[in-house]
């Protein structure tokens, strides 16, 4: 693609962008200096800079975008949405035709027994609905000190401060006096680098039943809920072993323990179902829901409330003294239906399940021949590497955690793929239209861009082994 002429250079829109942009989960000083990349034009699984270069974008933006760029249907749904009712607020006893019209799709496509949502505009937000909604279901109950959640170091479920919160990651919580009172967090089911050498499915049943430890040491009078990600994204695309879900599904029916299931990156056909909570088999009594359900062609998102909850509500909860101005925004819940249709109508969902996902998982653990890979490991269009200088030993760098993973992230930008970096570990989240001749194209790019850094990581003498390592 040419450079789209009418529009400022890359270095105005750079200089621009570092007078007046403050950017989310960035270093400011040392952006403004390497200067922002300039995305313009999205098509299929590609994207495009200001300069023309072309991008495989194997994170869908923000693991988001799995019907791919480009649908003109949602384009138009939108405009015609905005033509004839751009807003109108769901509350005081309002709706509108598109809210009603997700809803009842949501409904569908969700497990049989989660037939009802509460709308966001976001993830994070959803999430914030998520814990005053489960103390409110308690209190509502008749059991008013069911108060704590608990969550799990390492997750992710948003940047606000109530689901930032409930999220694990260390360095959020070291800004901004996080996490807020009642939210406690246990260990992960990450077996890779905290599995010693334990199998994976001991090690699964070990994680999970800190959950039931947590819960006794509190007192199950006091625990409102858990909250997961069926296969945790921004932690590093960690997928449990088999053992893990089951059992923490029996201690929270055991203990009486509300079950909320963080759909974000899983939902909308990620790992080949419609729900992560699908693929899992788990039953959960709330789930979170965003990114998937527009594709990120608009910003929605929501909470799907079990019958059970939401029955007890309606009868006993009385006014929920919340929500959003967005709630079921009409143009956000139009571009949704739109999406859903499609994801529907061509069969993406299943085709992901029977055809595309078993081959990525195929191509991609192929990865692990790579002398630079301690375990790339996958499921559904979720994918993740470790990088190690000793793949057998499952060993560590000796340099800070993360500068191995940085230099790799470069050059697959370099490269023109699009692949993040969580510390040491490279992970992809492709939208889910991709083909197999594009899996061929990916798996050779990661290929490519592994021996080039391992040649760099080589000349910088960052390849000594650190102190992780399982012999
Ligand atoms: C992205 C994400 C969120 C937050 O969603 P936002 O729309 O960014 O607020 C919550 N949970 C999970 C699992 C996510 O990946």
């Amino acid at each position: 693609m040419n450079r789209i002429t009418n529009l400022p250079s890359t270095n105005e829109f750079q200089q621009m962008d570092a007078a007046h942009h403050i950017h989310p989960f960035s270093d400011m000083a040392e952006l403004n200096q390497t200067g922002s990349r300039v995305i313009v034009k999205g098509d299929g699984i590609f994207l495009y800079d200001n300069d023309g270069k072309k991008f495989f974008d194997a994170m869908s933006g923000l693991w988001c975008v799995n019907i791919g760029y480009g649908r003109q249907e949602l384009a138009k749904v939108a405009a015609k949405q905005m033509g004839e009712l751009p807003f109108y607020n769901t509350f005081f006893g309002t709706t509108h035709p598109p809210v009603v019209n997700l809803s009842k799709a949501i409904a569908e496509v969700a497990p049989a027994h989660m037939n009802h949502i509460f709308f966001s505009s976001s993830g994070s937000e959803a999430n914030d609905t998520n814990i005053r909604l489960v103390r409110h279901y308690w209190a509502s109950y008749g059991k008013p000190t069911k108060r704590i959640i608990i969550s799990r170091l390492n997750a992710y479920h948003g940047s606000s401060l109530g689901s930032a919160s409930l999220g694990g990651m260390k360095s959020m919580h070291s800004q901004g006096g996080l996490p807020v009172p009642n939210i406690i967090h246990i260990n992960q089911p990450y077996w890779y680098a905290e599995g010693g050498n334990m199998n994976h499915e001991d090690f699964g049943v070990m994680r999970a039943k800190e959950l039931e430890s947590k819960i006794i040491e509190v007192g199950p009078e006091n625990v409102a809920a858990f909250i997961a990600e069926p296969i945790q994204g921004a932690g590093g695309v960690i997928i449990p072993p088999q053992s893990y879900w089951p059992e923490i599904e029996r201690i929270c029916t055991n203990y009486n323990i509300l079950l909320i299931a963080d759909e974000v990156i899983c939902g909308f056909g990620r790992t080949g179902n419609w729900f992560g909570s699908d693929t899992f088999s788990i039953k959960p009594d709330l789930m979170t829901i965003a990114k998937g359900l527009s594709s990120g062609y608009q910003p929605i998102g929501g909470s799907i409330v079990s019958d059970k909850v939401a029955s007890l509500l309606e009868n006993q909860g009385g006014e929920f003294y919340h929500g959003y101005t967005y709630s079921g925004h009409p143009v956000a819940a139009a571009v949704a239906c739109e999406n859903i249709r499609i994801l529907k109508e061509e069969n993406i969902i299943a085709s992901v399940r029977d055809r595309i996902a078993p081959y990525f998982n195929q191509q991609w653990s192929k990865l692990t021949e790579h002398p630079l890979v301690g375990e790339a490991r996958s499921l559904g269009m979720l994918g993740a590497i470790e990088l190690s200088p000793e793949p057998k030993s499952r060993a560590s760098f000796e340099a800070p955690e993360g500068t191995v993973g940085l230099i790799t992230r470069n050059i697959c930008i370099k490269n023109g793929l699009i692949m993040r970096h969580v510390y040491d570990k490279m992970i992809v989240s492709p939208p889910l239209i991709i083909t197999e001749n594009q899996i061929d194209m990916l798996i050779a790019l990661v290929w490519k861009c592994l021996d080039e850094s391992k040649k760099v990581l080589k000349v910088k003498g960052l390849l000594n082994i650190g102190s992780r390592r399982v012999t």
